[in-house]
């Protein structure tokens, strides 16, 4: 089969390129599970962008170089930040329900923002956009979607990508195009605990590594600093909007502690708040106190936290809520240009699955949204001046294998947490690589779903490892305790 552009992944990154690349040619648009299943469903917190006439680019721009301790590419940073307000407008004018007052948007304050800058619907701004953005997709007639269908392998000849090979049932296939584009989001699911859904297991990386694409700043995952830590539940995510709206972290003496560790208290960068909740926890219970707050704005402006944690027996209007910091973003990933571009010729990624230079050492809070769209856009314009004829090649496919991973994914889930987590040393990490390089040797050829998730999540794992091991000083979210 042939169409014009492939897109693997339907977060906001490869929603918005299907949308735009639809009005240039005919899209495939690929994704695992059903279009809603990506990381951009569960975003709590926003998307920031300079909006207030008190902010300036420069202000978002030196905000996100701080947090990401300026291992940042400033072009990257300040492309994204003059970008973010007509990204905005853009999904405005699509449809999405973000919160407004007498038609002036709200803003919210994240950690790491100086200013208020985080534009919101609720606690589920994801859901809504995707919800906005799958409405748009599905009255393409130039779109066609594949549901459940999970690439694997990329078709790469001479430097250049063809196509893609994918499963859909138990029918193993290729597709070819001009492009094929990456938006396949992130690796969570490589540590035993993380906020991300079930999805994010590293699948774009993996293939586009294998494919021979760079790959670069893996060390830097991102922890976040409250995920809910409550025997029995899930890390289920305590946005950051919950400090920026006045929450306080306490430690088991009822103490307010995080002014003892930065300037920027409870809304100082990620990685900061991240272990400085860690070393806390050695002495007792972490908690995130918010019930000084009107419990009835609180249902308002949290219904998605609330309603999910009176599931698991907490009412956040009167009891604090037990945190501890779980896999969070990848802020590292395949290496593309400013307009998405790998090392191979026709290969583009963006959105989490991608390094652009934006992060740097540490993503602030609510610049992965903006981030997704914004180069989202630019491959579009990229793709849309390709000329070549699509080529389609003689290509060998795998068999279909039987077989449970859950164990095996689990033991590598295990030994990430334990040795490549948010504290890291020479000794855990040649662990945790020697460990899974046995693990990817002894996985079985062939495909299927739990095998290609397995395969991924080894391979995932230990180029986060590597990485690790070879930057021997602390930055940003990689944090050595054997530095010197
Ligand atoms: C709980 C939570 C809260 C967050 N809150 C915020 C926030 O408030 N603000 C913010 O800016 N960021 C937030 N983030 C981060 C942000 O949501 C993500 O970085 C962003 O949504 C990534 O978008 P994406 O389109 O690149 O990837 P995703 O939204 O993860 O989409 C990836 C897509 O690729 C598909 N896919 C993956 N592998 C394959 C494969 N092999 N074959 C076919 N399809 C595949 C998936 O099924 C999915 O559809 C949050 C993340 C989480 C988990």
């Amino acid at each position: 089969m042939k169409t014009d552009f492939i897109v693997v992944g339907s977060g906001i990154a490869g929603l918005n390129f299907a949308i735009e690349a639809s009005r240039h040619g005919k899209v495939v648009l690929m994704t695992k599970k059903d279009l809603m299943e990506s990381n951009t469903n569960y975003a709590q917190g926003g998307i920031a962008s300079v909006l207030d006439k008190f902010d300036s680019f420069e202000s978002h721009v030196e905000d996100t170089m701080r947090a990401g301790c300026f291992h940042n590419d400033r072009a990257a940073v300040e492309f994204l930040v003059r970008e973010g307000p007509k990204m905005i407008s853009k999904l405005l004018d699509l449809g999405t329900p973000f919160e407004q007052k007498s038609g002036v948007l709200k803003l919210t304050k994240e950690g790491g923002h100086h200013h208020h800058r985080v534009v919101y619907a609720g606690d589920a701004t994801g859901h809504v956009i995707e919800k906005t953005l799958i409405k748009h997709i599905k009255s393409s007639p130039n779109i066609t979607i594949y549901e459940n269908a999970l690439a694997f392998d990329l078709i790469v000849r001479d430097d250049r990508c063809l196509g893609v090979k994918y499963l859909l049932g138990n029918d193993v296939k290729a597709v070819f195009s001009k492009a094929v584009i990456l938006a396949t989001g992130g690796v969570g699911m490589v540590y035993r605990k993380t906020t991300n859904p079930n999805i994010a297991t590293g699948d774009g990386l993996a293939m586009a590594y294998r494919a021979g694409a760079a790959v670069e700043d893996l060390e830097f995952m991102q922890f976040h600093p409250t995920a809910l830590n409550k025997h029995g539940a899930p890390p289920f995510l305590i946005s950051e909007a919950v400090r920026g709206e006045g929450g306080v972290l306490k430690n088991s003496n009822n103490e307010r502690f995080m002014p003892r560790y930065h300037e920027m208290e409870e809304l100082a960068p990620r990685d900061v708040v991240a272990r400085a909740i860690a070393k806390e926890a050695e002495s007792g219970e972490v908690t995130l106190d918010i019930t000084h707050k009107d419990p009835e704005l609180l249902k308002i402006r949290f219904p998605t936290i609330y309603k999910k944690l009176l599931e698991y027996g907490i009412d956040i209007t009167r009891q604090p809520i037990p945190v501890l910091p779980a896999a969070h973003y990848m802020c590292g990933g395949v290496k593309v240009n400013l307009s998405g571009e790998t090392n191979i010729r026709n290969l583009f990624a963006f959105g989490e699955v991608a390094r652009t230079g934006v992060h740097g050492a540490n993503r602030l809070a609510s610049n992965s949204l903006l981030e997704s769209i914004v180069f989202s856009q630019q491959v579009v314009e990229a793709v849309k001046r390709l000329e070549q004829e699509i080529e389609v090649i003689d290509f060998s496919l795998p068999k279909l294998v039987e077989g449970n991973f859950d164990e095996v994914k689990a033991g590598i889930r295990e030994t990430m947490w334990t040795n490549v987590g948010l504290i890291r040393n020479a000794s855990g990490l040649s662990t945790a690589i020697g460990q899974l390089k046995k693990i990817e040797e002894a996985l079985p050829m062939g495909i299927s779903y739990e095998l290609a998730a397995v395969r991924n999540l080894a391979l995932a794992g230990r180029l986060i490892a590597e990485a690790a091991l070879a930057r021997k000083k602390s930055l940003g979210c990689h944090w050595r305790d054997d530095e010197n």
